[in-house]
């Protein structure tokens, strides 16, 4: 068993509604671990919390209720303590191009981190290994270039770099290969396996792609509208997935062997999260029947299924 690293305990984050109107529950009782040396995939559709949630765990949104913890500790929200535990996790945004500022050279960009957090030391030799480590080599080359002069693949190993720089123990990378070609997904990709390997960084990589999650992660956590319902090893969850919502994900991928199951309609609104299940406008298993068969389906429209502490699903079915 992993030590943990980062964890985040019965986490719920609301946001005022508009004009008064009701508060939008973006994280709704969520429970998530990232342990040392470990990737996890936190997988869901827009707009179901996982980037509030991804924020919440850097830091950079205070949880209305719920705790995260980083190394055993729960987070200190003092802007001091804030900015040393920014040190420990980075974040890694999903476009390069809009991340760094087109005036500043790729030594400026990989340089700020070790500025604001004004870092002791050889501040050259930093930067060089971080553009080493992130695959730009050699990396003076690359000192004096500007975004616009580089690759989408070589900016993504900039934004890398910058997250590297302060040598972090965790990473949180939000949709990190979305705006490239498929040609340097495979390339970022395999430079995210091979900084685990290396450096036994942890990452939390958020993405709504669960081919994605296949190719990294070693744990993934399914989202649906503010709640993880179903989270696990991440051969277990994509082999042989238990929650409605996870099948249908799946089912639609190429080659997948499960019955084509496609989800009708738009997830419900954050604001009015439904009674009961929150999937079950939505679910192939209620519609199908099969709740009704077990004898779930009353509780499935009335009853809200008990929150996936560790890995588990919730769902009345399983
Ligand atoms: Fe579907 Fe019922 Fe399970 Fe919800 S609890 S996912 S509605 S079967």
């Amino acid at each position: 068993m992993t030590h943990t690293l980062l964890s985040a305990e019965d986490l719920h984050i609301a946001f005022p509604g508009r004009r008064g109107g009701p508060v939008a529950r973006a994280v709704d009782g969520v429970d998530l671990t990232v342990g040392a040396g470990e990737t996890v995939a936190l997988v869901g559709e827009s707009g179901c919390g996982k980037t509030t949630l991804a924020r919440a765990l850097l830091g950079l949104v205070r949880p209305t209720s719920g705790t995260v913890s980083f190394d055993g500790r729960p987070l200190d929200y003092t802007p001091r303590a804030l900015k040393a535990y920014r040190r420990r996790a980075q974040l890694v945004l999903q476009d390069p191009t809009g991340s760094l500022n087109p005036r500043h050279t790729v030594y400026d960009a990989v340089a700020e981190g070790l500025r604001v957090h004004r870092a002791p030391g050889d501040e050259r030799a930093a930067v060089a290994r971080a553009l080493s480590l992130a695959g730009l080599r050699p990396p003076e080359r690359f000192f004096l270039r500007y975004p616009h002069e580089l690759s989408g693949g070589q900016r993504q190993r900039v934004v890398i770099a910058g997250a590297l720089v302060l040598e972090p123990a965790l990473i949180v990378a939000d949709e990190p290969v979305a705006s490239l070609d498929a040609s340097v997904r495979g390339e970022i990709l395999a430079l995210l396996l091979r900084l685990r390997a290396e450096l036994g960084l942890s990452a939390l990589i958020v993405t709504h792609d669960l081919g994605l999650a296949w190719n990294i992660a070693d744990r993934v956590a399914v989202m649906y509208l503010g709640r993880v319902v179903e989270s696990g090893p991440v051969e277990t969850v994509l082999t042989e997935p238990r929650h409605p919502y996870t099948r249908a994900l799946l089912s639609v991928l190429p080659e997948s062997p499960l019955p084509p199951a496609v989800l009708t309609g738009e997830p419900p609104d954050p604001a009015r999260i439904p009674p009961g299940c929150r999937f079950h406008a939505r679910c192939p298993a209620l519609a199908a029947g099969a709740a009704e068969e077990a004898g779930v389906a009353a509780r499935c429209v009335t009853e809200q299924p008990a929150p996936v502490r560790g890995d588990g699903v919730a769902c009345h079915l399983v």
